[in-house]
């Protein structure tokens, strides 16, 4: 062998083995030991000149050094601990709170860079039990089959009294309550299809039941209240009695809801004619779903204790209450109209309202763990209602706009054949599948004990964003249809709501920027938590052990994720670990290698900026999004396991992490665009991108593919609209339209008949409707052919009117009744006015008068 070749032999041992341990994550004794070996044996056999051998040998010699790890503690951990404790950005109890909240799941996989995917794929499908399942085709089909939203929303501003009493009859708003309290104890997973269901039908139903299921009353009772309270509470929220609410946000405090200004101070007071211990609360509410109704009320404030009644402590923070609406002082009834979508919300205030301490959320000794409980809840809460509300809307879009697009024609042919309409329809498509395997994958780890925090706040964000997406293709497919408001209005009304699932339970906006990766940082990252902890612990030997245990493993796993990520990139991930192989195998890859990527990026984002990455808000939003595309591609890939692997839902889980991964590489390269250190940015560049932005945006062919699955019928469209209220019958639409494409489909061939006829020239029109007496006259086809055509045509032409009004239908309040001309002294108020005015104070009774008689 020549000299040079030996020398490649050796240089790709030393090369490719360094690459080899790194990459598969070998704890640094045995790397140390393997070096040493192939240093030896090099040292033996190869043709290295002394000068340099004595290189090497010293470098192995520094490598020995952490392996002796009294020294290493004394000479390097210690040091630096210090220098990192007098770096450590200072942490308020809140935000300590809500990142100790919830639990680390599958993100942790996600953030460690190699993703175990057996974790994963070991999760059980969730499942509905039979009694949930009779529930979903029983009392949940028959409410959506009661509520006509358009006499909801428009005429009565309110869902009528009969649904109302069946709601509370079949204790919807008993979902999550035990059944030793009377409730129905139904699984998250069961609680989110019941939510799709709805959501399917209409917003106010989904929100109304949505709200008393996530954060309010019962589920703080269930997780923090005393048996007391529990007893005397959870029987009648079950049985309806009792209709509950919960109060955070103020006109000053809404994103920052910790800034509430709303108090409860300790004080003497009266109570049932004895002086008692208790709370004297002030507060102003606003934007409080079902407040205008409630009778118990959950209420946030801050507790104070001037005079050290209950404790030495002058101010205790953030304490939760339950207040029944009758106690004196308690205002609720007023009611905000939230873009037209009229369930129940509203402001409510308290002025001096003094109750016992025991009305604190699990008795005084709770006093001041409110935001703790919250944060708590809203990990779990956040992953259900609102995810699951865009889910179902995504499923009764993608149901409609399908058949819709094919039954509707211009230009002679279905407007689905159109290629901008199929790109709308399989956006459409596409983002509902990724909403349905987000949460149902996410709703099964809930049920299977987790509390996933930062899923949650991925799902509450890209579910809501993703549904709004929906809205908007499918008010553009439906055009003119979809904006003419009116009974037979199928969309225009979830269109209007969007923005509200947008809003709540966290702005997006602020969810996007701050919580998903700012959370997701330090509860996921393997050792940044630990090395928080171990430079916070008051042991500072505990500290000192715990610290050099954590930072040597973070810098094997920094090593580890330079040499993943080049390799990975190198070969698109082709040669790494899948739990399967099936046609998907290469998506798993796919998220392989951003999984490295992402931890090499995110560490050098905490190693450079430190604190200053969380006002940073456009790199951590960034980073959110990469770890938020790798989740809901997980989610996809385990939802296609979980139904089956259907060859027929593969081109939608092919657009889904097509559109997801390359959104991910796209995320990626802003971020390092814009990081502000340049060297780092291309020190890392050469690591993530060594052949460039390889990834691709899914090809108008696999685009055709879904259109295809979504406008014929078929049981990959039945699949993706699952829990969507299709049922036929009159007043759905949903329903109807998937029976016109029946129709559809069922005439093609004669249509066709009547085409090629009018190609040859035997009929005139273009116009199907004429097109049928012009071919039943000229024998294209026959009189009962010509009948079943006209029967369909008349389906089809139902479906695409739009409703009309007489100009008087459509005034907003009764005309004002003519006035007797005024005495010309006394007429220093213009009439229209003075009838405005008349009328607020009329609005005002009787949205007063509402509230007593309701319920
Ligand atoms: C229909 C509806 C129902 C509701 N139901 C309830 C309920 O039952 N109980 C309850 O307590 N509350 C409820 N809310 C309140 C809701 O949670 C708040 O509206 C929400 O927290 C946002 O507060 P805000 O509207 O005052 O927006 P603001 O706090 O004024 O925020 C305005 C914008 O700034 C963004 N932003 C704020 N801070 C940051 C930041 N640091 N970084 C980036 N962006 C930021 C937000 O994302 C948002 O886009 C409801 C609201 C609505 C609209």
């Amino acid at each position: 062998m020549s000299g040079f070749l030996v020398s490649l032999f050796w240089a790709l041992l030393f090369i490719g083995g360094g690459i080899f341990l790194a990459y598969q994550r070998i704890d640094l004794r045995t790397s140390t030991i393997a070096t040493g070996i192939a240093l030896a044996a090099y040292t033996v056999f190869g043709d290295g000149a002394w000068w340099w051998l004595i290189l090497l040998w010293a470098l192995f010699g520094i490598m020995i050094v952490p392996n002796l790890i009294e020294v290493r503690r004394e000479k390097i951990t210690k040091p630096l601990l210090d220098v990192y404790r007098s770096m450590l950005p200072s942490m308020s109890n809140t935000e300590r709170e809500a990142l100790e909240a919830g639990s680390v799941w599958w993100d942790g996989e996600l953030f460690s860079g190699m993703p175990e995917w057996d974790k994963l794929m070991s999760f059980p499908a969730p499942k509905l039990s039979e009694e949930e399942q009779a529930f979903v085709d029983g009392p949940c089909e028959e409410l959506c089959r009661m509520i006509d939203d358009w006499e909801v929303n428009h005429e009565l501003g309110d869902l009528p009294k009969e649904v109302w009493d069946f709601i509370i009859e079949k204790r919807f708003f008993a979902m999550i309550i035990p059944k030793q309290y009377g409730g129905l104890e139904f699984s998250a997973y069961a609680n989110s299809v019941i939510i799709q269901k709805l959501a399917s039908r209409s917003a106010v139903a989904s929100s109304t039941v949505g709200v008393p299921n996530s954060l309010g009353p019962a589920e703080l009772l269930l997780h923090y209240g005393t048996e007391e309270q529990k007893q005397r509470y959870l029987p009648g929220l079950a049985a309806g009695t009792e209709i509950p609410c919960f109060a955070l946000t103020s006109p000053q405090a809404g994103s920052d809801a910790a800034s509430l200004i709303d108090t409860g101070v300790v004080c003497k007071g009266k109570w049932q004619g004895k002086e008692i211990t208790g709370i004297r609360l002030n507060w102003s509410k606003r934007y409080i779903t079902l407040a205008p109704i409630a009778t118990v009320l959950g209420l946030a404030f801050k507790l104070y204790d001037p005079d050290h009644l209950i404790g030495d402590k002058d101010e205790y923070g953030i304490t939760a209450a339950l207040i029944p609406t009758d106690t004196e002082g308690v205002e609720v009834g007023r009611r905000h109209n939230p873009l037209s979508v009229a369930f129940q919300n509203g402001p409510t205030t308290g002025k001096d309202v003094f109750v016992p301490l025991d009305y604190i959320i699990g008795g005084p000794e709770m006093a001041g763990k409110g935001w703790k409980m919250l944060v708590e809840l809203l990990s779990v809460g956040r992953a259900i209602t609102l995810p699951s509300t865009a889910a179902g809307g995504g499923q009764a879009a993608t149901y409609a706009t399908g058949a819709y697009a094919s039954i509707r024609k211009q230009f002679n042919t279905s407007i689905a054949n159109f290629e901008g309409v199929g790109e709308a329809i399989t956006r459409i498509a596409g983002y509902t599948y990724i909403m349905n395997s987000a949460v149902s994958i996410t709703s099964g780890a809930i049920d299977q004990g987790e509390k996933p925090a930062v899923p949650s706040a991925i799902l509450k964000y890209h579910c809501t964003e993703l549904g709004r997406k929906c809205a908007n293709d499918a008010m553009d497919v439906q055009a003119g249809k979809g904006v003419m408001m009116g009974p037979n209005n199928y969309l225009g009304r979830g269109y209007m709501a969007t923005p509200i699932a947008i809003t709540v339970e966290g702005a997006n906006i602020l969810t996007r920027s701050l919580i998903i990766y700012g959370q997701g940082a330090i509860r996921c990252h393997p050792f940044v938590l630990r090395e928080l902890q171990a430079a916070g612990d008051e042991d500072r030997d505990r500290g000192l052990i715990d610290f050099d245990n954590a930072l040597f493993g973070h810098i094997g796993y920094a090593i580890s994720n330079l040499a993943r990520s080049f390799f990975l990139a190198l070969t698109h991930g082709k040669f790494s670990r899948v739990p399967l192989n099936t046609p998907t195998r290469r998506y798993y890859q796919n998220i392989n290698r951003y999984s490295a990527a992402f931890a090499l990026a995110s560490d050098f984002a905490m190693l450079t900026l430190g604190g200053d990455l969380k006002k940073r808000e456009l790199l951590s939003a960034r980073l959110g999004d990469i770890l938020s595309s790798m989740y809901l591609a997980s989610c996809v890939l385990k939802h296609f396991e979980n139904q089956g692997r259907r060859a027929t839902d593969l081109p939608l889980v092919e657009w889904s992490i097509r559109t997801l991964m390359y959104q991910a590489q796209e995320s990626l390269h802003a971020f390092l665009l814009n990081f502000p250190n340049r060297w780092v940015s291309w020190f890392l560049r050469f690591f993530i991108f060594p052949r460039g932005r390889t990834y691709k945006t899914p090809s108008d062919e696999i685009a055709r593919r879904v259109v295809e699955i979504v406008t014929t019928p078929g049981e990959a469209r039945e699949r993706l609209s699952e829990f969507a209220y299709t049922t036929l019958e009159p007043g759905n639409p949903v329903g109807q339209l998937q029976e016109a494409l029946e129709l559809a489909v069922e005439h093609e061939p004669l249509e066709r008949r009547l085409r090629q006829a009018r190609k040859e020239g035997l009929i005139a029109s273009d116009y199907l409707g004429l097109q049928i007496e012009e071919g039943e006259k000229a024998q294209v086809v026959s009189k009962a052919e010509a009948n079943s055509l006209r029967d369909y045509h008349e389906k089809v032409s139902a479906l695409l009117a739009v409703d009309d009004f007489a100009p008087d239908e459509l005034r907003r309040c009764p005309a004002a009744p003519a006035e007797p001309a005024a005495p010309k002294k006394a007429a220093k108020k213009p009439a229209r006015k003075k009838a405005a005015t008349k009328k607020k104070a009329t609005r005002k009774k009787t949205s007063k008068k509402k509230k007593t008689a309701k319920v």
